[in-house]
């Protein structure tokens, strides 16, 4: 059963692309299956959109904060009361297992709750003067925000862009990814049943090329923008300096299990991390680096937990592995494969074919990989699993340094003093201690280094994400 989007939000009304172009999405799982239907728009939708937004943002910005923070409230309500369809959408748009978009559906009011609260709490400063003037900081919204959002959390991640940024009282224009369009719409018809005015928020389908649109219109105030890194990039080399600008980006992360490791407590965190979302987490572990006394026993018991994966339709009972999202995640999969391949051992390749019908994909796991590599260096974004053997602590620190990314690292060991060098002297922008590199709490700050984040901002912390949705003005006043 497909279902035709109601379109794109632009003005308070639901339409269609002005050319009246349309794209499909199909079940990842059963690639027979439209699940959803959207307008493929353009640079004019996007012009329209931003126009609406730019000329009625203001009225949005002058309702009292602790209304902005009812009506987030209210739309996290409106997501729960439809969690079930949400899950099934989720699953069928995306092909997340039951479980994983379960996690998903529960986390994005839960969001919208905590930027709720934000509303009232953003606030400015006095400052001592020495004449008897009164000089203070104002906080008031940036203007008009472009949030650019990937697939792989349709839900989640918008709802960290959307929240804060109407909270602060922006106007947004928001540009969901063409893979899960279905997901993006269900965000937003619940912002506009909760009461987001039409003039406070728009919805605009399709592709890259939307996305190129929204971020060279000049009256675009600020982009938070979560995706590749080429992507961002690109974004980036065409902004101007006064745009405001956070990009969170891909990742290469790596887990390091030391020799003192529970090994099948290291091999859950593994696994988790690497298979976890069919390997199509930004934090997911793409990388182990593994002392040399422990590297057999890892191995073995990584390979088991490989093994037991179930494939499947996300729906389907006892299915613990998805598909891959689309048919360009399948070609970079068999790509990495092969590459592997050529300098790698592939340790998995008894482990037999996946079901068909869909962009199904077995986890498969290298041994003897070279750190520098493309197979050690580049983002994959598959359940392809790289093992490199250290036999130092500086050797470990040097391996998961040796990357362009920085996202997340996480080390497995009970040594108290390992743990706390690791998180010194790790390239990182999250650590985690025995823990999986991905999975994070939602009130903490989340962001990457180097080529994993513009830097700039912390998603997620209340304080730093609040910061980028609004202006402090100085003012000095007399009477
Ligand atoms: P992507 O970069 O291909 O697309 C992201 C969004 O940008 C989509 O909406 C897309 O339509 C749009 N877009 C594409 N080209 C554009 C352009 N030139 N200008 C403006 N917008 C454009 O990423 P994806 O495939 O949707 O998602 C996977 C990537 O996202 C991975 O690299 C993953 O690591 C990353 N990711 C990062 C985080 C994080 O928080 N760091 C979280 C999730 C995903």
């Amino acid at each position: 059963m497909s279902t035709e989007l109601r379109g794109n939000f632009v003005g308070g009304t639901w339409t269609g692309a002005s050319s009246g172009r349309t794209f499909d999405r199909r079940n990842p799982a059963r690639i027979d299956e439209v699940v959803s239907v959207a307008p493929d728009s353009d640079a004019t939708d996007v012009a329209e959109a931003i126009a609406h937004v730019a000329e009625h943002r203001h009225e949005w910005a002058s309702i009292a904060p602790d209304v902005r923070a009812d009506v987030l409230s209210r739309a996290a309500t409106i997501l729960e009361s439809t969690r079930d369809t949400l899950v099934e959408e989720l699953v069928r748009e995306e092909g997340k297992t039951r479980a994983e978009a379960m996690m998903e559906v529960r986390r994005t009011p839960q969001n919208l709750r905590y930027y709720a609260s934000e509303a009232l709490r953003t606030t400015g400063e006095t400052y001592p003067t020495g004449d008897g003037s009164l000089v203070y900081t104002q906080r008031e919204p940036v203007g008009v925000v472009a949030a650019i959002t990937p697939w792989n959390f349709p839900l989640n991640i918008p709802s960290r862009k959307l929240g804060p940024a109407l909270a602060a009282g922006n106007g947004v224009i928001f540009k969901p990814s063409e893979v899960t369009p279905l997901l993006g719409q269900r965000l937003v018809e619940a912002l506009q049943e909760a009461g987001v005015p039409g003039g406070a928020l728009a919805l605009v389908h399709g592709h890259a090329e939307v996305g190129k649109a929204i971020v060279s219109d000049s009256r675009v105030d600020a982009v938070t923008f979560t995706g590749s890194t080429a992507v961002g990039e690109a974004i980036h080399g065409n902004l101007p300096p006064w745009v405001r600008t956070q990009l969170e980006m891909g990742g290469k992360n790596a887990l390091v299990v030391w020799s003192d490791a529970d090994l099948d407590k290291a091999a859950d965190i593994v696994a988790k991390g690497a298979f976890g979302l069919s390997g199509q987490a930004c934090t997911g572990t793409s990388r182990v680096v593994v002392h040399e006394s422990v590297f057999n026993g890892l191995l073995d018991r990584v390979m088991e937990r490989a093994r037991e994966v179930v494939l499947g339709d996300g729906l389907e009972p006892g299915v613990t592995m998805g598909p891959l999202a689309n048919a360009a995640q399948l070609e970079k999969y068999q790509t990495y494969l092969e590459i592997g391949r050529q300098g790698a051992t592939l340790e998995t390749p008894q482990f037999g074919c996946a079901p068909e019908g869909g962009y199904f994909v077995r986890p498969a796991i290298f041994s003897d990989v070279d750190p520098d590599s493309r197979l050690a260096q580049e983002e994959v974004f598959a359940p392809i699993l790289g093992v490199l053997t250290v036999s130092s602590y500086d050797e470990a620190v040097e391996v998961v340094n040796n990357s362009s990314y920085g996202l997340s690292a996480g080390i497995v060991t009970g040594d108290m003093a390992i743990a706390r060098a690791f998180s010194r002297d790790v390239k990182s922008g999250l650590v985690k201690i025995n823990q999986a590199t991905n999975g994070m709490a939602m009130n903490a700050p989340f962001g990457g280094m180097r080529r994993s984040s513009t830097q700039t901002f912390k998603e997620q912390a209340g304080g730093s994400m609040m910061q980028f949705y609004t202006h402090d003005k100085t003012v000095y006043y007399s009477s």
